[in-house]
């Protein structure tokens, strides 16, 4: 593995740093504030190509890879972890687009997803009884005429009220169980019969929408199925494993952020005389974090390389994403504390990346199911 950055890596790390700096950031204590993100932000993202930095750029992406989306989704998420979780689920739903999808389909929602038009992507997976385990999913899709009618209730959807394509899993064999017997669908925002419900009241990344799905008699055309017939269950966990690398990145932009304020305030802050910067207690406090970050961030860079390179990577990613987000946890943690009672507060941030970042260590596959993975690859040996 290159740890140095190619030209286009470090070329998409500069643009997303600079428009997170100057336009993201700015917003984000009021977007946590009124849970609210403002469309231009979307735009800002599409207009650099920023939605879609691994679709191939024939298909209107930004085709710079893996290890570019990473560092992307850092640099984005240190500004504002909700707009980087929205960011997140776009670029996941383009690549399994262009991964998985016909000619057609690909040429027809890619672009779409990459210069904005769609809004955003939606990942429908869970559901209220199917989270960790989606085999237990029970939404359905039936074939009627020439098409298919879906029917069922997905929990969890971040994005769901302005997506403009959402990927759909649904049970097309409903005699068969577990992982098998469930298909994918492209399931365009506006379709009749899809609704969403009202946005869960969350602790954190609250500006990221989060919504229940009601597929009621939900009609698509037979070329809304995404990838082989009852093969779907494949295509979630091949999507899973690339965005456990945006959400381990997600954590570690988020860590960048609690450290960087961290390290600011116990500059000024003064106690005893003496900065608490010269406090040994504060100073091991920074190096651990620190320490952990750039573990993280190597695990990480370590997943998307190999993913970019076309290596097995299942074992990686989860290894990236438990860690990193364990590591974003404690680090904001440490940031309270080093801010005192300030940092209990609304007017220090060190709060709002505590609450945000406590979600990665839950979404995209929990720490315990992060192990499972781990542990069976390594007595797989
Ligand atoms: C803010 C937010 C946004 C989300 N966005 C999306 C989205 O866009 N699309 C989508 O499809 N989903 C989304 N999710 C859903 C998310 O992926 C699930 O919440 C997650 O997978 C956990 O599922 P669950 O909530 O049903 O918990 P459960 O599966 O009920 O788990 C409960 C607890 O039991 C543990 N557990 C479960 N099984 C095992 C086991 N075998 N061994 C040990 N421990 C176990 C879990 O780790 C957890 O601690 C989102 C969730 C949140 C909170």
């Amino acid at each position: 593995m290159d740890v140095e950055l190619t030209e286009t890596q470090a070329l998409v790390q500069r643009t997303a740093r600079d428009f997170a700096t100057r336009v993201v950031a700015p917003r984000a204590a009021e977007s946590d504030a009124t849970a609210e993100l403002p469309a231009e932000t979307f735009r800002g993202l599409a207009e650099l190509g920023l939605l879609a930095i691994n679709v191939p750029p024939e298909l209107g992406g930004s085709g710079a890879g893996a290890v570019a989306y990473a560092l992307a989704m850092q640099e984005i998420a240190r500004a504002c972890a909700s707009t980087a979780v929205m960011m997140s689920v776009t670029n996941m739903v383009g690549e399994v687009i262009a991964r998985f999808g016909t000619d057609a389909q690909k040429h027809r929602f890619c672009p779409a997803l990459a210069s904005g038009e769609a809004v955003l992507g939606s990942f429908a997976l869970s559901e209220p009884d199917a989270g960790s385990d989606p085999g237990a999913l029970r939404t359905t899709a039936r074939r009627d005429g020439g098409g298919w009618v879906l029917d069922g209730a997905k929990q969890w959807i971040t994005g769901g009220t302005r997506a403009g394509v959402f990927v759909v899993w649904a049970r097309t064999s409903p005699p068969a169980t577990g992982s098998r017997g469930i298909s994918c669908f492209l399931v365009e925002g506006g379709a009749p019969g899809l609704k969403a419900g009202r946005p869960e009241d969350k602790m954190g990344i609250r500006a990221s929408d989060t919504v229940p799905l009601r597929l009621e008699g939900c009609r698509v055309p037979a070329d809304a199925l995404l990838g082989d017939e009852n093969a779907g269950f494949k295509v979630a966990m091949t999507a899973l494993d690339g965005g456990r690398i945006g959400i381990a990145s997600q954590a570690i932009g988020i860590s960048r952020a609690a450290l960087e304020e961290s390290a600011r305030y116990a500059k000024d802050r003064r106690t005893f005389g003496v900065p608490i910067a010269e406090h040994q207690a504060i100073m091991w406090k920074l190096a651990d974090m620190q320490t952990q970050i750039d573990a993280a961030h190597l695990l990480t860079l370590r997943a998307a390389w190999r993913k970019e390179s076309g290596k097995p990577f299942t074992r990686e990613a989860s290894m990236a994403k438990v860690f990193a987000s364990e590591a974003a946890v404690r680090a904001c943690n440490e940031a309270v504390q080093i801010h005192g009672g300030y940092g209990y507060t609304r007017e220090f941030a060190a709060e709002r990346h505590l609450r945000d970042a406590r979600v990665t260590t839950i979404y995209e596959g929990t720490s315990e199911i992060q192990r499972m993975v781990i542990a069976r690859a390594v007595l797989e040996g």
